[in-house]
């Protein structure tokens, strides 16, 4: 997108926001724990980007779902900000279309049943409402299909170069994380128990996104297994989960 375009777009975006509803900041209040536990001050922060994810990415219904409901929208959306916290600006630009299947659904691409993926050449995120719901209901567990999916696509928007969101990681810190990340990749190989579920073994793009779900649901175990990682984890993403705190770099 050129500079016009964006700043058009960014214009059509703070003009055209949605407000969220009384009903709607209940059912965050109600349903997203990380929201429940700011501060007033970060809360506010925390609908107005909200806003902004709203108001700026399409929310398409598949299969059986014909309508998407608020409450689909607002715990989506509001993954996405739980994400992203660390930054003023960063909201995933490149991904602005959610694609929302009832359940797991047949890839024709893949040949498989898919929970969700995401596609960087249609910018999209899918999810399967069913999984997402599976990993909100225990917050504690280290499996969230939301933050996963999320977290693949905030690192793939780190290398996409034709909008103004790249290189956002700390290119320093990311790097240091990235050496850790091998390590423990090796580890999950051989079979060594760790705090990661065996899929992080996969590649790095999966290390990635099952460690953004240890680092969200289990902060406490994660810091305890391995402080220098989860301290990697805590620059790179400009927050500490054991606190709900911006940390700043
Ligand atoms: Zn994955």
């Amino acid at each position: 997108m050129n500079s016009l375009a964006s700043l058009i777009e960014e214009l059509r975006i703070l003009f055209s926001k949605v407000r969220l509803t009384e009903f709607e900041i209940e059912i965050l209040q109600q349903k997203f724990p990380y929201y429940a536990r700011l501060s007033e001050k970060h809360k506010k922060e925390f609908r107005e980007k909200l806003q902004v994810i709203l108001t700026s990415k399409s929310f398409i219904g598949r299969s059986e779902i014909r309508v998407v409901t608020p409450e689909m929208k607002l715990l989506i959306g509001a993954t996405i900000v739980m994400v992203t916290f660390g930054w003023d600006d960063i909201r995933l630009r490149h991904f602005d279309k959610i694609l929302i299947y009832p359940d797991t659904y047949y890839s024709t691409i893949s040949q498989k049943y898919h929970r969700g993926e995401v596609n960087p050449r249609h910018g999209i995120i899918a999810m399967s409402w069913n999984c997402f719901l599976d990993g909100m209901k225990n917050e504690k567990d280290g499996v969230n299909l939301g933050i996963h999916e999320v977290a693949h696509a905030l690192k793939l928007e780190n290398q996409i170069y034709y909008n103004d969101e790249c290189e956002f990681f700390n290119p320093e810190v990311y790097r240091s994380f990235q050496v850790l990340a091998n390590e423990e990749i090796q580890k999950i190989k051989v079979g060594d128990q760790t705090v990661f579920r065996s899929s992080a073994g996969f590649d790095d793009d999966e290390f990635f996104a099952v460690a953004l779900e240890t680092f969200f649901e289990k902060p406490h175990e994660f810091f305890d297994y391995h402080p220098e990682l989860y301290g990697a984890l805590v620059r790179l993403m400009r927050q500490d989960p054991r606190v709900w705190i911006r940390v700043a770099i």
